[in-house]
């Protein structure tokens, strides 16, 4: 029994998570999920440098090995930044979370160009440009793991919504394409698909309409989003999948 527990603690011990946009909402909630879980825990921020760098004091505190780099995402070389820093700081980067995201409301009729190309680079260029940087040492360990936070809209598409729903179904896409590359390389690709979670991205909206017409009632919390991206993380069978943690709202 002791030669169990310490071969599973052993295990992920050694394992790195690198989770963009961690300083706040989904992001911060996995950090904390996968340090308890006993993972080191590398932490992107772009503009909240104050909340990430309290979230690693509050991390190494409880003593997980977790530190931050500020990048945006949305720029390549940024993104190179960020992956060359977490691979010497840390050595490796096991799991990868695309969490980062913005979202833009309104009539497609009045989005701007602007609007567009900082939506889809965010969400969409952001989780290519860091897949594709961490693909390299991943392929080379033979391992490795990358969860995508897409959006239920994603799935169903939402009035309002539409070029957020572009750019998560777009993440869906990379999921799924990205799955049957690297299967053989021992790397799996996974996807959440979450509802309306409270976070500071849904809090413009009006919660209480929202988990009247989420099936179970209630909208959710970001750490029900964390333990099922360490559930995918764990998981050594799944991949190619989009997991929907929506209390029934994809249905
Ligand atoms: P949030 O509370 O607004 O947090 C967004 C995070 O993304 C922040 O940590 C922010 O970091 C980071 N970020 C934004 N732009 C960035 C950039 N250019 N580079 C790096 N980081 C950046 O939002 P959330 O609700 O946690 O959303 C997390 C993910 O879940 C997003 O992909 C979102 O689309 C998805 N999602 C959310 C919901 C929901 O209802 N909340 C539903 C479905 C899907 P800084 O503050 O440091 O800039």
């Amino acid at each position: 029994m002791l030669y169990y527990i310490k071969t599973q603690w052993g295990d992920c011990m050694s394992k790195t998570v690198l989770i963009t946009g961690a300083s706040r909402g989904i992001g911060n909630a996995c950090a904390r999920e996968f340090a308890k879980a006993g993972y080191k825990v590398a932490i992107d921020y772009n503009k909240s440098e104050d909340m990430a760098k309290a979230l690693v004091s509050e991390l190494q505190a409880q003593g997980c090995d977790a530190d931050c780099f500020k990048a945006d995402i949305s720029d390549a070389s940024q993104v190179k930044a960020l992956v060359d820093w977490a691979q010497q700081r840390f050595g490796t980067i096991d799991i990868l979370i695309n969490n980062a995201g913005i979202s833009v409301a309104g009539l497609l009729t009045d989005l701007s160009n602007e609007q567009w190309d900082e939506l889809r680079g965010v969400c969409l260029d952001g989780s290519i440009y860091c897949s594709r940087a961490v693909l390299p040492q991943m392929i080379r360990n033979h391992s490795g793991c990358i969860i995508n936070i897409s959006s239920v809209w994603g799935v169903k598409g939402a009035s309002f919504e539409v070029a957020y729903s572009a750019v998560k179904a777009g993440i869906i896409g990379l999921t799924l394409g990205l799955s049957k590359e690297v299967a053989p390389s021992g790397i799996r690709v996974n996807c959440i698909a979450p509802g309306v979670i409270d976070t500071d991205m849904s809090r413009c909206y009006d919660l209480k309409a929202l988990a009247d017409e989420t099936p179970l009632g209630r909208v959710g919390q970001p750490e029900e989003i964390a333990k099922a991206a360490l559930f995918l993380a764990e998981a050594e069978f799944i991949t190619g999948q989009v997991l929907g943690v929506d209390g029934g709202f994809g249905m």
